[in-house]
């Protein structure tokens, strides 16, 4: 290894010939035995038609699911090797999602919905509470952290899922399909954030139909048939 590669920090993940085929019967192989490498700060959408198999790849990326073949690293650590019970404390700490519903607890204020998603890691009260504050702040919601989700518009609500999200310091931001309840300038908005999120180092990737959203990341992945291909990235000028 050189010095440089020394220095170099642990690629966020590595899929190294990860596939998963459905048992069945009749057994589907929904994503073929494929490689990505994600880096601290990278941006990547994933694109490809219905039944692809995103969803599964998704799945996958989010520890939802087990491949059934090939080596996953999230953050240099072998998942395959966990225990479940260690697995849904590495999806929990290191992985934010961002969900196309939003899934907000409607009762609850905004401030309350970033704060409960750090209940159940070690975190004292105090500093949740701060944390939330600060990554309410974040996402441009200040002024509505004591507001109900019911009485924000759609784009407010995605700004408060993405709070919740960046809430725990996670590796990767996971969005599926984050702008499909959102009409054409809301989404841009969100977009916008995304940009800044990625200003600041947060590496993100989104599962999308949607060019417009695609267009945005730096890199581009597309599932067809459940083979996954990297398009090369335009230089940024
Ligand atoms: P996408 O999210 O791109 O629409 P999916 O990942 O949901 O695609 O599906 C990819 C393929 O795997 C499809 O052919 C789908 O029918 C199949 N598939 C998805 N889930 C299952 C499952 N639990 N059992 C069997 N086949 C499945």
């Amino acid at each position: 290894m050189t010095a440089t590669a020394a220095l170099l920090p642990e690629p966020v993940l590595q899929l190294q010939g990860v596939g998963l085929t459905y048992p069945g019967p009749p057994s589907v192989t929904a994503l073929h035995p494929g490689d990505l490498t994600v880096h601290q700060g990278d941006y990547l959408a994933v694109v490809g038609p219905s039944g692809a198999g995103k969803s599964t790849f998704l799945n996958i990326v989010g520890l939802l699911d087990t491949p059934s073949t090939g080596r996953h690293l999230l953050d240099g650590v072998d998942v395959a090797t966990l225990s479940d019970a260690r697995r849904t404390a590495l999806r929990g700490t290191r992985i934010g999602f961002v969900f196309q519903a939003f899934h907000l607890l409607p009762h609850r204020t905004v401030l309350e919905n970033v704060e409960l998603s750090m209940l159940y890691q070690r975190i004292a009260r105090r500093v949740r509470r701060e944390r939330a504050a600060e990554v309410i702040s974040r996402v441009g919601l200040a002024h509505r952290a004591s507001a109900l989700p019911t009485r924000l518009s759609g784009g407010e609500r995605q700004r408060v899922a993405i709070a919740r999200a960046l809430a725990a310091e996670p590796s990767l931001l996971l969005c599926d399909e984050p702008t499909g309840n959102l009409d054409s300038t809301t989404t841009s908005s969100i977009l916008d954030l995304f940009d800044g999120l990625h200003r600041d180092g947060m590496t993100i990737m989104v599962i999308t139909h949607d060019e417009q959203v695609a267009r945005r990341a730096r890199r581009t992945v597309t599932i067809r048939d459940g083979h996954l291909t990297e398009t090369e990235p335009e230089r940024q000028l």
